[in-house]
């Protein structure tokens, strides 16, 4: 008995894989892994290749190999069982590409080989997806029936319109590593031929001699979706299927694969596509705008996408390089600071990094004594460069400048992806404000397949024209396209997230008709982000903040691109029609069900009653109420905590004024600050006296004549969000040239962070996470630029209150003067010493003005009684 197998035997079943000078499927330039056979070795000559080869090959006809748990076996397997039926058309013929097993197997061989019962005797039927040659023909669902065959590649053959499973290519896995998802298409002549000139050839246990078989299809035109997943040339229509022999059984092994699937490896080739399935929120979640803290970022980490997406486009590995900087001590001269170069940061030494963590505080301050900054390079497989970035951004943890070196580079991509049609300028500007250079002719030929699979996606997406924006909402206002019939209901809570904090909200996202029609197409009962960040559609992000906790909002929003919807569901045949109509939209409905604020107010509340920064706003009411002030600016009133508990008290102030930078806090203090004096308006109520407040967007830094000569300014827990450099600067123009009668300042005390901490992890001992985080943290906040010991504080204010004629005591909340280590927030009260007539010129002498008014409420006029 003899078994014949051709050639697709041999093909078929192994992962063809380019060599790089080559981007065609050719068998000279396949290397063979299953086989072990790798044709890039240069050590060896041409006849020990040669020999190797032969040794190889002839290995897969042994007995030995026949029973054996290897993918290609399950093919000879297969071969023997249906050659009854097979042999006529397996004839041996000159010309024809086969190979063939001299002597039939041994009957034992093939007895415990063929014998088992492969699977159920009934039908098999296995889902996979045809992916079209022809671009405008959609995606779609094909069945294959196995049992029929009983040789799969014969039912892929026959959807594929070839006449012989011998004419079809199995390409390399595609999409996960981990799954066998595979492409199938037909040989093509040109991918047969031509072995001439290949000085490998195996002369005696490989025949391939032309003239191949007539069924072999013309090259025909580029199958350019498929071409994309596999990395190499594909004509003609392709299967997409996860079907084959394993490694780890006899059987075949098989999934469905799905139209949704195949979606899901199309988004995956773009930076936020893979964060968004990592998310497992592809219309929810938005690649992140900046790495914040590991303990708020949600969804893979950059460098881990990086990494993926690399392996998608079949570049090398991503080569980070790291290098540290010690912090120099004020006595040092500068040539001590030169850079120390650090190895290659590799998973373990992030692993270590983070088992460091959990060391004492003092050694804490000792690691902190070097910064950190990161490098990324991109190399083609061949090791061209395509993309470099050094960033100058130095950080106290390795892994952040990893994580926000590796974010640069994604989003430069995603800026490419989102929009193909870019400019070669555009495409320079964006690389040049993120600290990244990129050759841009290694750039195209790596990316050249995705202009034309990503424009097709454009092309048939108008809607994703919102996902680049990003920009600020006042309220009431919503990023300009897309959102429409914005509705919030319940009651408000008053406790709103503002930026740093991680909420959790439950969600849903539908597919809505005119004509009433819905279908859930996502949903999350627990979805959880950072707010402020990016992470989320910024039409999400506009609307959250301005919910409290408790409440529901809803909202509906254009088509997002289809590509997007189609991964996020299984849309029937129905609904695929309707979401090119223009009568569709999406319905999102969320419930904001937590919000955890950042980690300075998490330490905080663990351990004062009331929490800090309730204390903080009572002590400056109380100062306030104390000195019969009739006029107020709150420096860097954030979201407005101080102005808002202003109103809850009687006080003589009539004009309260806030500025801050952030707009996002604005928008949340004007809305905070509007209901309130828009309920009060009778005489009785506690804010009788106030007339006027205005809301500015400026810098504390820059003057404005309009803050001029105000009778108490306050700045709680502003400086140290700033750089050291623009805290003092902060302190001279509010001495100098704003001059408010009494000026208080809190901040907090460094020294108080170890209370802090301990505090923090006793309370949190369940979440290991949370606990490293909190320990490699050096300041309460992320965003804080500096914190100071009591010392550096008591110099700062001293220096400054002699400068400009004012006292100064010192005071805090949190904690005791008498007991060490102080208040866990300091406070400086600045009172002007100068006669009040010197300091009359200073009104409005100049009228700069500097600010933007944001918001402002007058009181209505009063009516006659
Ligand atoms: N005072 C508020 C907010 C403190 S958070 C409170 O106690 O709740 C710090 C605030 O300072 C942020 O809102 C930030 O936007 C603001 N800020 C930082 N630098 C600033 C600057 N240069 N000018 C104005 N505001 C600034
Ligand atoms: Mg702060």
């Amino acid at each position: 008995m003899a078994s014949y197998l051709n050639h697709s035997l041999i093909l078929g079943g192994i992962e063809p894989m380019t060599c790089g000078s080559c981007t065609q499927v050719c068998p000279y330039h396949l290397s063979y892994p299953w086989l072990g056979i790798q044709n890039s070795t240069n050590s060896l000559t041409q006849q020990e290749a040669s020999d190797e080869l032969v040794a190889r090959v002839k290995y897969l006809f042994s007995n030995e190999f026949l029973p054996s748990l290897q993918p290609l076996s399950g093919h000879l397997r297969a071969a023997l069982q249906r050659e009854a039926r097979l042999s006529g058309i397996l004839a041996t013929s000159e010309g024809q590409l086969w190979i063939r097993r001299q002597n039939p197997y041994p009957r034992e061989i093939m007895e415990s080989s063929i014998s088992q019962p492969s699977g159920s005797p009934q039908s098999t039927l296995i889902e996979a997806v045809c992916i079209p040659c022809s671009s405008e023909k959609a995606v779609e669902t094909v069945t294959l029936d196995v049992s029929s065959t009983g040789y799969y590649l014969d039912a892929i053959s026959k959807k594929l319109g070839l006449t012989d499973a011998a004419n079809v290519l199995v390409s390399r896995t595609v999409g996960k590593t981990s799954s066998e998802t595979r492409l199938y298409f037909a040989a093509h002549q040109s991918c047969m031929l031509d072995l001439s000139s290949d000085p490998l050839t195996a002369k005696e246990a490989i025949h391939l001699e032309g003239p191949l078989n007539e069924s072999l299809s013309k090259k025909g035109p580029l199958n350019e979706r498929a071409s994309y997943f596999s990395g190499h040339d594909i004509y003609g229509d392709a299967i997409l299927a996860s079907i084959g022999y394993t490694w780890k059984s006899k059987d075949l092994s098989y999934e469905d694969v799905s139209v949704q699937s195949y979606y899901r490896m199309l988004i995956s080739k773009i930076p936020c596509g893979l964060y968004k399935l990592s998310r497992e929120a592809v219309l929810m979640a938005e690649l992140p705008l900046a790495f914040t803290t590991r303990t708020n970022w949600r969804g893979s980490y950059p460098r881990d996408i990086l990494c993926t997406f690399c392996r998608q486009h079949r570049l090398s590995e991503p080569v980070f390089s790291t290098e540290t900087t010690p912090i120099k001590a004020p006595s040092e001269s500068p040539a001590c600071g030169k850079k120390l170069r650090v190895t290659d940061s590799t998973e373990e030494e992030i692993e270590h990094e983070k088992g460091c963590a959990r060391d004492t505080v003092a050694r804490e301050s000792a690691e902190s004594a070097v910064t950190y900054q990161c490098g990324v390079k991109l190399f083609s497989k061949c090791q061209d460069l395509i993309v470099e970035c050094f960033p100058k951004d130095s950080f106290k943890k390795q892994n952040d400048s990893i994580q926000n070196t590796s974010l640069k580079v994604l989003s430069w991509l995603n800026a490419y992806f989102r929009d193909l049609d870019m400019t070669p300028e555009k495409l320079n500007s964006t690389a040049n404000s993120l600290e990244i250079r990129f050759c841009e002719k290694n750039f195209s030929k790596e990316f050249a397949l995705c202009r034309s699979i990503h424009n097709v996606y454009q092309s048939e997406t108008q809607g994703a024209k919102f996902l680049d924006e990003n920009h600020i909402s006042m309220p009431n206002t919503l990023p300009g396209q897309g959102v429409f019939s914005l509705n919030i209901d319940g009651p408000d809570s008053g406790v709103c997230p503002s930026n740093g904090c991680l909420l959790v909200i439950s969600y849903s996202v539908s597919l809505v008709t005119e004509s009433g029609y819905k279908k859930v197409l996502e949903s999350s009962d627990e979805f959880e982000f950072e707010i402020g960040a990016g992470a989320v559609i910024p039409h999400l992000e506009a609307v959250v903040i301005q919910m409290s906790i408790g409440q529901s909002a809803c909202f509906k929003m254009d088509m997002a691109p289809k590509e997007f919807v189609l991964a996020a569901a299984a849309v029937s045949a129905r609904n695929l029609s309707l979401l090119s109509s223009k009568s569709c939209c999406l319905k999102y409905s969320l419930t904001l069900l937590r919000v955890t604020e950042p980690l300075e107010e998490r330490m905080e509340q663990a351990l004062f009653s009331p929490p800090l920064s309730k204390q903080r706003v009572e002590y400056a009411v109380k100062h306030i109420r104390e000195s019969c002030a009739t006029t107020l600016v709150d420096f860097g009133c954030g979201s407005g905590s101080l102005l808002d508990s202003l109103l809850n008290y009687p006080t003589t102030l009539e004009k309260i004024v806030g500025i801050d930078i952030s707009q996002k806090s604005l928008s949340r203090a004007a809305k905070i600050l509007h209901s309130k004096l828009s309920r009060n308006t009778d005489g009785n109520a506690p804010i009788a006296c106030v007339k006027s407040t205005i809301l500015y967007d400026g810098s504390v830094t820059d003057f404005d004549s309009r803050l001029c000569g105000f009778d108490i300014g306050t700045c709680l827990e502003v400086i140290e969000h700033m750089e050291e450099d623009q805290a003092f600067l902060f302190g001279d123009v509010a001495l100098s040239s704003f001059r408010p009668k009494i000026l208080i300042v809190s901040t907090p005390n460094y020294e108080y962070n170890v209370i802090l901490q301990k505090a923090n992890l006793s309370s949190q001992e369940e979440d290991p996470d949370e606990k490293t985080h909190i320990q490699s943290c050096k300041f309460r906040n992320h965003d804080h630029k500096f914190e100071w010991t009591r010392e550096q504080f008591n110099c700062w204010a001293t220096d400054l209150a002699a400068k400009y004629n004012y006292s100064v005591e010192f005071s805090g909340v949190g904690g005791s003067a008498d007991i060490e280590p102080g208040f866990a927030s300091q406070i400086a009260v600045f009172r002007r010493t100068s006669p009040p007539d010197e300091d009359e010129h200073l009104k409005d002498t100049d009228s700069a003005h500097h600010y933007k008014v944001i918001w402002e409420w007058n009181r209505p006029s009063t009516y006659s009684s």
